[in-house]
């Protein structure tokens, strides 16, 4: 596969560009080689520039959960982009899409519209410290939550891909009010709160973890966390930027019936545009600024470019709830399909799935938490990420990263992708 054009682009890139990438997932770094420049895509297919044609398992990390290009968005916001692209002023749109959010999802009262998931869960954090009173955080070692000072401790994904384990930028004094657990060990979580009785604000936690790959949250988990925090008014904060609206229409609250006391939401909720969100119980939410005084605003938030494509694509999810099953069976073929052709290539291998969120392992025992997933063959990772990509499977770039599927994949593409692994293998 000829992917000159790109070499070309990365090389020029990287003159003006820190590391040629706007996110730093995007340059390859774990898997090695050259990142691939897109020019366009369209339902399950990338296009690159130098007209190579990749099955997509990223979908723009989750938001293009019906496929690129997906019709209804484009002709929403081509039809609202000659009203200007932004006011600076209140539209009734943002009142719509904040409705259609609390209808869509259990427990949200009140939602506030930001422009990312690192404002999302940044602001989730200020205002359990705000509401309160408290200092001190808990995060799970692996879960990542976006780039504010807080959360990049023992951080997941990104920092995973680069080896990095402390970010020179975040002070002691920040990185200290930042606690840290393993994910699905309740004693340890426990053992936390004892030791800093009556200093801890809030929990936050990916009910479904996808920054280390997918790992599923252990029975019961999920339940102990939230006894914990109803028995010690700590703030419960669902971190559902990856899993609300791919789930299931009301997020992972829903599907696993479990209700957090905020929860924040990107990715799908702007079917790729900038959109962030957090929300939650009015006692909570109502010390926002301007009803409260937890200060929070933004110049861009409630964008009406962007709720237009997140308001068409959440319709289109909440009135077609068959596109979970759908999306749901599809996950659960590959899975099949995977599993046949790595058991037969005989190498110890473990495959998380939840919905449409499925990550492979090359590794003999379970991967349930970051320390798990870590020590997995990531060499391996590398050789198969590659193999893939050479044959027009276009994988997340690192072994730390949960495969999103979209709806516009067909079993064809499935099975030319399970197809594409027995041959990665086997060449191995
Ligand atoms: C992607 C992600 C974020 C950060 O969202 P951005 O829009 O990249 O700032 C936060 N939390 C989780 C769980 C994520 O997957």
């Amino acid at each position: 596969m000829n992917r000159n054009k790109s070499v070309a682009l990365f090389e020029r890139a990287q003159k003006t560009i820190p590391g040629g990438v706007n996110s730093p997932v995007r340059a390859f770094k774990s898997v090695g080689g050259t990142p691939v420049f897109i020019k366009k895509a369209k339902g399950a297919y990338l296009y690159d520039v130098d007209g190579n044609q990749y099955i997509d398992f990223i979908a723009s990390w989750g938001p293009m959960i019906l496929g690129h290009a997906y019709a209804p968005v484009v002709e929403a916001i081509l039809e609202y982009a000659p009203y200007s692209t932004s006011y600076g002023a209140p539209t009734e749109l943002e009142i719509e899409m904040a409705e259609l959010i609390c209808n869509m999802t259990p427990g949200i009262d009140l939602i506030r519209m930001v422009s990312s998931g690192t404002e999302a869960c940044m602001s989730a954090i200020r205002l359990a410290r705000g509401y309160t009173g408290k200092n001190k955080i808990i995060k799970f070692d692996g879960h990542y939550h976006g780039h504010a000072d807080s959360f990049l401790v023992k951080a997941g994904s990104g920092l995973a891909t680069l080896n990095i384990q402390t970010v020179p930028g975040v002070t002691p004094g920040v990185a200290n009010d930042t606690l840290v657990a393993p994910y699905n060990d309740l004693d340890a979580v426990k053992k936390l709160v004892v030791e800093n009785k009556g200093e801890i604000a809030a929990i936050i936690v990916e009910p479904v973890a996808g920054n280390m790959g997918c790992v599923l949250p252990a029975t019961g988990f999920l339940e102990g966390l939230r006894k914990i925090c109803d028995e010690e008014s700590i703030v419960f904060i669902f971190d559902e930027v990856m899993t609300g609206f791919r789930l299931s229409a009301g997020g992972a609250q829903e599907k696993l019936g479990i209700q957090a006391d905020l929860v924040t939401y990107g990715k799908v909720i702007g079917a790729g545009m900038p959109v962030g969100a957090f929300g939650g119980k009015r006692a909570i939410m109502e010390h926002i600024a301007p009803l409260g005084n937890v200060y929070q605003a933004g110049t861009l938030s409630g964008n009406p470019i962007a709720m237009i494509a997140g308001y068409t694509l959440l319709q289109e999810l909440k009135n077609n709830p068959s596109i979970y099953e759908e999306l749901n069976q599809k996950t659960a073929y590959l899975h099949e399909g995977l599993k046949k052709v790595l058991t037969s290539w005989g190498q110890p291998f473990v495959i998380n799935r939840f919905g449409s969120m499925i990550s492979v392992h090359f590794s003999d025992h379970p991967v349930t938490d970051f320390a798990s997933a870590a020590s997995a063959n990531n060499e391996l990772f590398k050789k198969y990420f590659h193999a893939m990509l050479d044959q027009g499977i276009y994988l997340p770039p690192s072994a730390f990263e949960s495969w999103f599927l979209n709806n516009a994949l067909s079993y064809a593409d499935l099975d030319k992708t399970i197809e594409a692994t027995h041959l990665a293998l086997s060449s191995f």
